[in-house]
């Protein structure tokens, strides 16, 4: 059985040992428990759960929350929507700055003829080319990007007004405006200021767009830990992507608690090299070597509430303060700092329930299915 701290509650289900480690480990009670909680919250506010699908890329992960009553997915990428509209999702968002590159151009063009496809947009250059691309037939569904504090992409809020008309003047369908409070993640004392940055420039941003149009325009906003605040403002829609699973980032920041996570890396002790240090098969190819600068560990034991995921190297964990009890050949549950960047690097989910592995999904949307498009056959 999974290993735990003899005084500490089983935090992660117990799964049999004989798990080919490393191996990523989905608790499905759990999980529907996330999905259910935040489509309530999503509808008791009034807003519509468009769920981030990078954090799980799983076909069978966005069916559950299509079911719970998601409007439809948030995705990163052109080949993301691929995969998800190809498994019958109808509403498919792209929140990033779409460049229309060659081989992009046709799944572009087929998506947006095929499903309800909007992607977003930030510059002048970009809407150009959206705008070329689409030249001749149905305009382009585009939702303009507006930087709340990230200081990733968008434009500032009060620069809404000069991109939408411009994206208006090249005849795009422009539907509303989204941001990424990003700056949530800088510290667990970020989160209560980044969401009110985040309602401000919705409000400010689609207000001015409201007024060029004249017609009620959508305002998608989101992260795991904003979502966690509530209310949402001016929202129309939020895009939490994190939350399906929870990870060690989010605990530290107080949006899930370790008996919630519903997802972890059951990893092996392989070595015990000397007194106080543990070293497990799953490495930075696995857990993925994300840390924020504010934690002091590249995951959280739920078994082991005071051991440390000191260093991490491709195949190899380093352990510190895991009991002397917990021995060469035993497995322990881990939970990942970020849960989508170890997600991306599992082929599948063993999907857990009362302590028993009952199926395995692949992490399917990891590969687009046009992806050989751009070769040109001899
Ligand atoms: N929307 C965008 C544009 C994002 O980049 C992300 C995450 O990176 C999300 C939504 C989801 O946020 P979270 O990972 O906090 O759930």
């Amino acid at each position: 059985m999974l290993t735990a701290s003899p005084g500490a509650a089983p935090a992660f289900p117990p799964v049999l040992d004989d798990v080919v480690t490393p191996a990523v480990l989905i608790d499905l009670p759990r999980m529907r428990a996330r999905v259910d909680g935040m489509a309530k919250r999503a509808s008791d506010a009034g807003v519509g759960l468009r769920p981030h699908a990078k954090t799980h890329k799983c076909t069978q992960v966005a069916r559950e929350q299509l079911e719970a009553g998601a409007v439809g997915l948030t995705v990163a990428t052109l080949a993301e929507a691929e995969v998800f509209a190809l498994a019958g999702c109808r509403d498919v968002f792209v929140a990033f700055p779409v460049w229309p590159s060659a081989g992009n151009i046709a799944p572009l063009l087929r998506l947006h003829d095929q499903i309800e496809l909007r992607v977003g947009v930030d510059s002048a250059e970009g809407a150009d080319a959206l705008a070329q691309v689409s030249r001749g037939g149905s305009p382009l569904r585009v939702m303009l990007e507006v930087d709340c504090g990230q200081h990733r992409s968008g434009v500032a809020a009060e620069a809404v007004h000069h991109l939408a008309r411009h994206c208006l003047a090249l005849g795009l369908d422009v539907r509303g405006v989204f941001t990424h409070p990003g700056h949530a993640y800088v510290s667990p004392d970020a989160v209560a200021a980044a969401a009110r940055d985040e309602q401000r420039c919705l409000r400010v941003g689609s207000d001015s767009l409201r007024r060029l149009l004249d017609v009620p325009v959508e305002v998608s906003g989101g992260s795991t830990p904003t979502a966690a605040l509530r209310p949402f403002g001016a929202m129309t829609e939020v895009r939490p992507g994190t939350y399906v699973f929870g990870d060690a980032q989010q605990i530290r920041l107080g949006t899930v608690t370790a008996a919630d996570v519903a997802l972890a890396v059951a990893a092996r002790v392989v070595s015990r090299p000397r007194p106080g240090q543990a070293v497990l098969d799953a490495g930075s190819k696995c857990l993925s070597s994300d840390r924020p600068s504010w934690m002091n560990s590249f995951g959280v034991l739920p078994g082991w509430p005071d051991a440390t995921v000191t260093s991490l190297t491709e195949q190899h964990a380093v352990v510190h303060g895991l009991d002397p009890d917990v021995r060469v050949g035993d497995v322990v549950a881990i939970y990942p700092n970020h849960v989508c960047t170890a997600v991306n690097l599992a082929p599948e989910l063993l999907v857990l329930s009362e302590g028993r592995i009952v199926d395995a999904w692949t992490v399917d949307a990891k590969d687009r299915p046009s992806k050989r498009a751009h070769v040109s056959s001899a």
